[in-house]
């Protein structure tokens, strides 16, 4: 079997029940790290995400990135994925940090997201530590002001944290458009990850494979024969995160149904 670079998209890992299906248990997540090593993959190194951010991505190499950065990333996935000799991505809306996600449509249940102390450890340890916006607003439907806005702040915090500028980021929503590469580049981004319609080898518009609580097996997005159907699949999943936030922001009510509070402003 080929084994091209593969870039995977997680959110969660926790083992507590919520309507949501963006959150893979821990069993599973040990599970999908075993088949990533028995179909011949191994985890990035910090040495490999270095080469990444200069656009090379290695053969047989599996690049785990988490979005939204929640506190399970720093519990569960990282000594995980220590025990296979690997690091991870993280990015964060830093509107949040320490804070519950207030701002998703979780439904009655909330995870935590990292706090600075946690993001610095990580950064220690060699994982990537990049930005997800700073309020998780669409970047594509905001006026260039509003974006520099959103890269700026974030980067300035993750800054402050890491004592050093990012310059990783991944799209809220996956959501890019080529309009937003110049702007990136202004905030001092170099590598930034989409969903699952990214541009191939573009550093600015990565594709990613989502995972997803019915994701037993990694299988569909590593053969050639299953991935158009698996890039389907994950565009239909996509639209629906996308779809479910809007509505919370549009209509505040969804958010007291579902027992949240709002986002901040
Ligand atoms: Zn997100």
């Amino acid at each position: 079997m080929p084994r091209p670079p593969l870039l995977l998209q997680y959110h969660r890992i926790s083992g507590r029940f919520h309507l949501s299906g963006d959150t893979v248990p821990p069993g599973l997540f040990r599970r999908h790290l075993a088949q990533l090593r028995a179909w011949g993959y191994r985890l990035a190194t910090p040495e490999d995400w270095r080469l990444a951010k200069n656009g090379r991505f290695l053969p047989a190499v599996a690049y785990l990135t988490f979005d939204d950065g929640f506190e399970c990333v720093y519990h569960l996935a990282r000594p995980a994925m220590a025990k296979f000799g690997g690091v991870g991505a993280v990015f964060l809306p830093t509107a949040f940090l320490g804070r519950p996600n207030t701002w998703d449509a979780s439904f009655g249940v909330r995870f935590r997201h990292l706090t600075p102390n946690q993001i610095r450890e990580l950064h220690h340890h060699g994982w990537i530590v990049g930005s997800h916006g700073h309020t998780h607003r669409d970047l594509t439907r905001l006026p260039d002001p509003e974006v520099l806005e959103e890269l700026q702040t974030s980067a300035r915090i993750l800054a402050q944290i890491l004592g050093t500028p990012p310059d990783t980021l991944a799209y809220p929503f996956g959501h890019w458009h080529p309009r937003l590469f110049p702007l990136l580049r202004q905030a001092g981004f170099r590598l930034a990850f989409a969903g699952p319609r990214g541009l191939p080898q573009h550093p600015l518009a990565l594709p990613r494979w989502g995972v997803y609580l019915p994701d037993l097996t990694l299988f569909a997005k590593i053969d050639p024969a299953l991935r158009p159907l698996e890039r389907l699949r994950l565009r239909s999943i996509n639209a629906f995160a996308t779809l479910s936030s809007w509505a919370m922001h549009r209509w505040p009510w969804l958010a007291w149904v579902s027992r949240m509070e709002r986002p901040e402003p």
